[in-house]
């Protein structure tokens, strides 16, 4: 026998099961089932795989024991069992990504750790909650000898060879003294583990045992009759093909007929997956064959951008060998994507009219995720920009682009919108001014996909996107565009002795129409990157090439008419300097870095000198 250390994070789990601080403490009873039923499915996928497994498949089943004198409670199944190597790894590590994350957001926040304890799903760690020593017993089909673990959940767990373990996986659990004020009711009971499988794991396709009868209806909810399963019955399937424990936010069904036959059942969630933004974070629904399960996270049936959202998807017509290879170049298969997708999509649109409230629950948590889409999904551009929304100038809440057209100014062609780091700097950015001024209404960009997505997008319902920090801003009348000649006419001395002046820096100076009260402010190209996209690429380690921008100044601004009277009467030396101070002020005007801010601070200093 020997005796082995948890691993750390696993150590800190089993602390938090041990000391229980999720209260329905039933759930232990459906994380068991539900490995069960995981690894009744993997050996019947084994067998058809691999022809030479001596394995008796016919009768995969899960048998529920209690004793009440003795105080235990075992679960067994003849599923594909775990070899020793399995056990150490599987049951004496968390290898899930995010654990480190997720037990650094339950320290932070005591109070609502049961609900992030819902996001992670404990599995088998949940036996700590209701048992003090749990005895698991294991077979590989492979093996030869079966493996013994056995921890009290403290720090350390034991495991040893058994020589007639039959095939599969037992676990007994040595429970704690039943309690009523500390809400643990008597597992052994027979009545009460009835009741926990009926409400919680009813559709497990397996068998599920107690006493010699089966205690589930094992019916798929996707193929019965939605009138007849109850939002109670889906929201337990979700919890457990999800591991969320929280109820779906939405519950969508599908049904196609004729020569490619397929039901789906869909969820949407009401809170983001904890892997969503994580490199290795999961996606894609479950794909059963007439009923059989085949694989999780098939990812060929639904793309990255709605990896949020879980599911079965259950095939008539594939073979029950399918493999990822064949799939991704199932034509068949394509087309129920794109099915799929568009229910999707149109799922949210309808959320969108019906339960505002729930939309916007949604799109706080995966919109991030879903703008994805407007770069990833070309054909589906419009139905995604349909169910977007954003923080915009015109109030506190988001607005649909549709709202936005709908308050467009008579005249006004573009939706306009400025990126960057928050809405605060956006807001006081000095390029927001004049149409501000005019009362044009700019959308508020902060999500890091934003930078992205404005550049390939280029119109909603005809009307063209275009950035506040971009370009040159369209002048309404012609008086205008006359008076800005004349301006342009009077300054031009100036700015191309500026322009060389800070030839390092920038690429042409010029007037700007878009300011009312700053001095200047900075802007690139309609084709340049923005600054924030700039340091992202930096944050990932890309060289770029210098990008310099374009500096415009605002001629009415007292600072701006004081440097070209200066100019005018040969003033040279000393307003190199200026011009220095001015690129300077509109970089930090608009939240951006300075690239010698000492030598920023020198300049200032030198300058509030001279006043005194
Ligand atoms: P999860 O089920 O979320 O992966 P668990 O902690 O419940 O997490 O289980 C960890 C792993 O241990 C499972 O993924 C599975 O590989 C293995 N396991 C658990 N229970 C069984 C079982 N009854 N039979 C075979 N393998 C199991």
């Amino acid at each position: 026998m020997e005796t082995l250390e948890f691993q750390s994070e696993a150590r800190q789990l089993l602390q938090l099961m041990i000391h229980s601080i999720y209260s329905n403490k039933d759930t232990f009873l459906r994380e068991l089932v539900s490995n069960a039923s995981d690894a009744l499915d993997k050996l019947r996928l084994e067998s058809f795989r691999d022809k030479d497994m001596q394995v008796d498949v016919d009768d995969l089943h899960i048998v529920i024991e209690s004793d009440p004198s003795a105080r235990t409670l075992t679960v067994r199944d003849n599923g594909i069992g775990m070899t020793r190597e399995d056990v150490v790894r599987l049951i004496g590590t968390i290898a899930k990504s995010g654990t480190a994350e997720f037990l650094k957001q339950l320290k932070e926040q005591q109070s609502s750790s049961s609900d992030l304890i819902g996001q992670f799903g404990i599995g088998f760690y949940s036996s700590f909650m209701v048992a003090d020593k749990v005895t698991l017993v294991t077979r590989h089909p492979h093996a030869e000898k079966g493996v013994r673990w056995e921890s009290t959940g403290e720090s350390t767990y034991t495991i040893d060879d058994v020589d007639d373990a039959p095939q599969g996986t037992s676990v007994t659990l040595h429970l704690k003294p039943s309690d009523d004020e500390d809400r643990l009711p008597d597992y052994t009971e027979p009545a009460k583990i009835r009741e926990i499988v009926k409400r919680y794991s009813d559709f497990i396709t397996w068998p599920v045992r107690l006493g010699g009868e089966d205690i589930n209806s094992r019916k798929a909810l996707w193929a019965r009759p939605s009138s007849e399963v109850t939002e109670e019955e889906y929201a337990e399937f979700y919890r457990h093909i999800s591991h969320d424990w929280n109820a779906p936010l939405e519950t969508i069904r599908m049904q196609a007929e004729g020569t490619f036959e397929y039901q789906a059942l869909l969820f949407l969630p009401a809170q983001a997956p904890m892997d969503l933004f994580m490199r290795d974070g999961k996606r894609g629904v479950q794909l059963y064959v007439k009923r059989v399960f085949i694989m999780d996270d098939c990812a060929e049936l639904m793309p990255e951008y709605l990896r949020f959202v879980k599911g079965v998807v259950d095939a008539a017509d594939l073979s029950l060998n399918v493999s990822r290879e064949i799939l991704q170049q199932d034509r068949q298969i394509q087309l129920m994507r794109r099915r799929l997708v568009k229910k999707v999509l149109s799922s949210i649109k309808s959320l969108m009219g019906a339960r505002p409230d729930d939309y916007l629950k949604l799109w706080g948590e995966v919109g991030a995720a879903l703008k994805e889409g407007l770069l990833a999904d070309a054909d589906n551009r419009d139905a995604i920009l349909e169910i977007c929304s954003f923080a915009s100038t015109h109030s506190d809440s988001l607005t649909t682009l549709t709202e936005y057209v709908s308050r467009m100014k008579e005249g006004q062609e573009h939706i306009y919108f400025m990126t960057g780091d928050s809405r605060v700097a956006v807001e006081q950015s000095p390029h927001l001014e004049a149409l501000r001024a005019k009362g044009y209404e700019v959308l508020i960009l902060t999500d890091p996909i934003d930078e992205m997505w404005v550049d390939s997008v280029p119109s909603f319902s005809e009307k063209p996107f275009q950035s506040v920090a971009k370009g040159q801003v369209d002048l309404e009348t012609e008086e205008e565009k006359t008076a800005a000649a004349a301006k342009a006419a009077e300054f031009s001395d100036l700015l191309s002795w500026m322009g060389s002046a800070l030839e390092d820096n920038v690429k042409e100076v010029r007037l700007s129409t878009r300011l009312t009260t700053s001095p200047a402010c900075v802007v690139g190209d309609a084709h340049d990157i923005t600054p924030t996209l700039e340091k992202m690429y930096k944050a990932m380690g890309q060289e770029l090439p210098k990008i310099k921008r374009i500096l415009e100044l605002n001629p009415s601004h007292p600072l701006v008419e004081g440097l070209h009277k200066a100019f005018g009467a040969g003033e040279r030396e000393s307003l190199a300097d200026t011009a220095e101070l001015i690129y300077g002020l509109a970089l930090l005007a608009e939240g951006g870095e300075l690239a010698d801010p000492s030598r920023f601070v020198k300049l200032v200093a030198d300058r509030v000198q001279r006043t005194f």
